[in-house]
């Protein structure tokens, strides 16, 4: 955690120091997991978060290069918005990841060789010795590097032959970013569900090389045959997204989905009360590591304290009734909220619109314009959906070319 302050500002001087690295050495250099890892931004706790927003990140990198120096760097942000878009359009993936985990889990009780080889595999102790390096990193600073994790599920997936849902799960609960669309579709990409019969296989010479020599193992799976699953589902049609509109009783549910509320200042909302809601520990229905759910808990007292003039009273709640209660109390005629997408967030929160609508109160969540247009293109893969990154660069406010 010592490597992620919890807070925006030193998200806004990761971002300073990195911006002018993010052009052609990152195309260059992003593929080396090397200590430190000084070649990658290492942004994703606070993106994920919403302590510092794609917009932003996109408009500083895009005032030191241009787009087409800057375009590997550019196109990985827009994966992390394809990858929300992609689930968003099919929340029901995410309800069949957990239905597999819950699964897995099951197995993991009654099936001793399974339980030992997964206890292994979350406590480094596999004898290969890149792997067990990796999950030992990530449970002590909460981050890996973008090919780690690929090597890792892949391991996990092919030599280990452990069900992947408990391997996504081990990620979820130990990344600082975890992610419930970025985690569970890489980790479906790489087992060839995502892609279908596509898989992603580890191989010691290129292990070798992007580790510069750190890791050669031996004894890794050669072939990587894709695993079964259902189809995906179609994508189904988003609701057109709610406009904001400022009212005079209205109070804001923040979550740790997106802790930039400022937009919604911007545009007019001044909420009486503010209510909180932090979900961390629902990512698993193990326990998440310690320090994610404390990053997550600086994270909202960071937004909290920055918008202190702007928020009302602040109340912290952990379920439905909490909010019916709070806002029934402070007498809301409206609870407006950043869009909570799929996932953990949104299932602890199932039926609040309901709940609400029941005490004559209405639920409003609201979607950010780039998302709003991101989204709905997130039908097919991602090469389809990169034809539209142009359009959307030219949406981010203060974007200048130079
Ligand atoms: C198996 C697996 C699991 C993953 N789980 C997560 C997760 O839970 N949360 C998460 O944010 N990312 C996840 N990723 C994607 C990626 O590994 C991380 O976003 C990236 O490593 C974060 O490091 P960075 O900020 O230094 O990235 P940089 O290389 O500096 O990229 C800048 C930003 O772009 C986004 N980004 C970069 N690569 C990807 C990618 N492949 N997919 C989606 N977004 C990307 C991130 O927001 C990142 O902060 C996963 C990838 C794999 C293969």
């Amino acid at each position: 955690m010592a490597d992620f302050p919890p807070t925006r500002a030193a998200a806004l001087d990761r971002l300073a120091a990195f911006a002018p690295r993010a052009g052609r050495d990152y195309a260059a250099r992003r593929n080396l997991d090397l200590p430190g890892h000084a070649d990658v931004s290492r942004l994703s706790p606070w993106l994920r978060h919403r302590l510092i927003t794609e917009d932003e990140v996109l408009a500083e990198v895009l005032r030191h290069h241009s787009p087409q120096a800057a375009d590997k760097f550019i196109a990985e942000v827009f994966w992390r918005t394809y990858w929300k878009g992609w689930l968003e359009l099919r929340p029901a993936v995410w309800s069949q990841y957990w239905a597999g985990l819950e699964a897995a889990l099951n197995r993991v009780q009654s099936e001793g060789g399974l339980r030992r080889d997964w206890a292994d595999a979350c406590a480094g102790r596999t004898g290969i010795d890149c792997f067990d390096h990796w999950a030992q990193e990530l449970a002590a600073t909460g981050y890996l590097h973008n090919h780690a994790r690929m090597w890792f599920a892949s391991i996990w997936i092919f030599t280990l032959r452990l069900p992947w849902e408990l391997g996504a799960d081990f990620f979820l609960r130990h990344l600082l970013d975890g992610d419930p669309a970025s985690n569970t579709l890489s980790w479906r990409w790489v087992g060839g569900i995502q892609t279908p019969g596509k898989t992603y296989l580890a191989r010691p010479d290129n292990i070798e090389t992007f580790t510069a020599g750190r890791f050669r193992p031996a004894g890794l799976a050669a072939h990587a045959p894709p695993l079964a699953a259902p189809p995906a589902p179609g994508p189904r049609g988003l609701p057109a997204p709610d406009p904001f509109l400022p009212g005079p009783t209205q109070g804001l549910l923040l979550t740790e989905e997106d802790l930039a509320p400022d937009w919604l200042f911007d545009a007019g909302l001044t909420p009486v009360a503010t209510a909180t809601l932090l979900a961390t520990d629902a990512r698993s229905p193990l326990a998440t590591a310690p320090q994610v759910i404390g990053w997550a808990r600086a994270a909202m007292a960071d937004c909290t304290t920055r918008h202190a003039g702007r928020l009302g009273p602040v109340t912290p709640t952990g379920t439905v009734d909490d909010i019916v209660t709070w806002a029934a109390t402070a007498g809301l005629s409206e609870i407006v909220t950043p869009h909570i997408p799929t996932g953990p967030t949104a299932r602890r929160l199932e039926g609040l619109d309901a709940a609400l609508a029941g005490e004559g109160i209405a639920f409003t969540p609201i979607t950010r314009p780039l998302d709003a247009r991101a989204w709905p293109r997130a039908t097919h893969g991602f090469f389809r959906f990169r034809e539209a990154i142009p359009e959307l660069l030219g949406q981010i406010r203060g974007w200048r070319l130079i």
